[in-house]
């Protein structure tokens, strides 16, 4: 049943967060939950057990209560995380099955202290029926960029994918003509919804709850995509309001931090002078077992410092690697603060599959990227990276596809020409102009910060 760490009694405006269980989606909400703690708001995050402690972890000590539901039988226990799934293939059965929690999530929310407004991913579609049976009202979280929401509703509103071009073949948009893209830019799903199936109900499921709820939350700044930003406000309901960077928000923690050996490293790396490349792909990615090894001799060969964060143990290096590599370089096969690396003096390049929270949390940083996408809207995110931002470039693929192969000698050049070239020297220049504006943003008077602020004296005025 649920249990909870709060107090109960909340005499300032009351938040609850619902993140969908992944560690993309539900880091930024945690994020956000410090920005309105700031606030003065009572915040109340919900979880699941397996997930508590990493939420727990994550707050250092803010002082949200946490509350946590159980999973549905058809959710293995300790299974309540998209990292921790056996296959992506299994995501929308996972997500589907979240649904299950409904009556738990009833029932806690009539046995809470008045709730205000509740913010819950937009996956979690479900909640909305739940916030409205008591009057709360909704925002949704989507974790991606104003850039891919506009972007996948003109190509599917203008008829790309029913098009007979062939999958990559660059595809003008008439609302946006300076963007061109191919049908490989998004997921099969997105493209060929088979109406039967899980991934189209879920779809179909979510856009519906979306519409019905009070506003959309988006992680993101105005002055970064304004152009897409308008249009969402002026083609689709409900209005999508910029919030972020939401990984802005570092606070002093309120428990002693743990380092891990990488930061002493990376310190070191400093004193000799040296700079680093940061390679990570997140936490879901799946990267074939010939990719991993073409990545270790692509890094191994382009002689550049990297620490590599490689996230499952399975990943086997080639024989040899880290003889070879030596101290220039370093594999971590644990959770690391990716923050804080990023904010490190010494990582100039990033090697990223281009989830938005890296993309951003590399803006911030003022890091440029080598842009790798593997899956979900990460193809578009490059797009926006290499095209709109002018913050870094694409690996190029042997086939000229974006979802093809990458071979080594293609990596060795692209990573020396973002650590010691032209192009990476222009990618710096750019990204760190885009820091200060990203950073700007969510301070006093700032474009997010102003968002955020009208945002909840909406919601405290919709709750009286
Ligand atoms: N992350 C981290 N440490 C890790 C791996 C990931 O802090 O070892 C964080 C990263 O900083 C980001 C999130 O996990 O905030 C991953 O989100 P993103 O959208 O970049 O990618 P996803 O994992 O959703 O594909």
């Amino acid at each position: 049943m649920a249990s909870s760490t709060s107090n109960h009694s909340h005499p300032h405006p009351h938040a609850l967060l619902f993140p969908f269980m992944s560690k993309g989606h539900t880091i930024p909400l945690l994020h956000l939950a410090r920005f309105l703690l700031r606030r003065d708001l009572a915040v109340t995050i919900v979880t699941t057990p397996a997930n508590r402690p990493f939420v727990v972890e994550s707050l250092q000590g803010a002082t949200a209560s946490i509350v946590d539901i159980p999973v549905p039988d058809d959710i293995p226990g300790g299974v309540e995380s998209t990292d921790k799934l056996p296959s992506n293939s299994l995501f929308y059965k996972f997500a589907t099955a979240t649904a299950g929690m409904q009556h738990h999530f009833d029932r806690l929310l009539e046995t809470l202290p008045r709730v205000s407004f509740m913010v819950s991913d937009g996956f979690l579609w479900w909640t909305l029926e739940s916030a409205s049976k008591l009057g709360v009202p909704r925002l949704v979280y989507y974790g991606m960029s104003s850039y891919a929401s506009a972007v996948s509703r003109e190509a599917f509103m203008s008829g790309l994918f029913s098009g007979s071009q062939h999958e990559d073949e660059l595809v003008t948009l008439t609302r946006f003509p300076w963007i061109r893209l191919t049908k490989n830019d998004f997921e099969s799903e997105f493209r060929n919804p088979e109406p039967q199936s899980l991934s189209f109900k879920f779809h179909m499921n979510m856009i519906s709850a979306t519409i019905n709820s009070y506003g959309i939350l988006v992680n993101s700044f105005y002055e970064l995509e304004s152009v897409f930003i308008d249009y969402l406000n002026t083609e689709s309901a409900p209005k999508s309001w910029c919030v972020g960077p939401l990984c802005t928000n570092i606070s002093e923690p309120k428990q002693p931090r743990k380092f891990g050996f990488w930061v002493e490293w990376l310190d070191q790396k400093v004193k000799e002078k040296c700079s680093v490349l940061y390679v990570a792909f997140g936490s879901q990615a799946e990267i074939s077992a010939e990719q991993f090894t073409e990545i270790a001799k692509g890094l191994e060969k382009s002689m550049v410092n990297f620490l590599w964060v490689v996230r499952k143990r399975e990943w086997e290096l080639p024989d040899g690697f880290e003889e070879r590599v030596g101290n220039r370089g370093i594999v971590v096969r644990e959770w690391v603060d990716q923050r804080e690396i990023l904010m490190h003096e010494g990582v100039k390049g990033f090697l990223s599959h281009c989830g938005w929270n890296s993309v951003l949390e590399s803006i911030c940083a003022g890091v440029p990227i080598l842009a790798w996408p593997v899956m979900a809207e990460q193809h578009l995110n490059v797009r926006m990276v290499e095209e709109e931002m002018k913050v870094g470039f694409r690996v190029p693929t042997c086939n000229g596809s974006v979802r093809g192969f990458v071979k080594w000698e293609g990596l060795t050049e692209q990573v020396r020409d973002l650590m010691e070239g032209e192009k990476g020297k222009k990618a710096r220049n750019k990204v760190q102009q885009l820091a200060a504006v990203a950073n700007k943003a969510v301070q006093e008077g700032g474009s997010s910060c102003q968002a955020l602020d009208s945002l909840i004296r909406q919601m405290c005025d919709c709750s009286i």
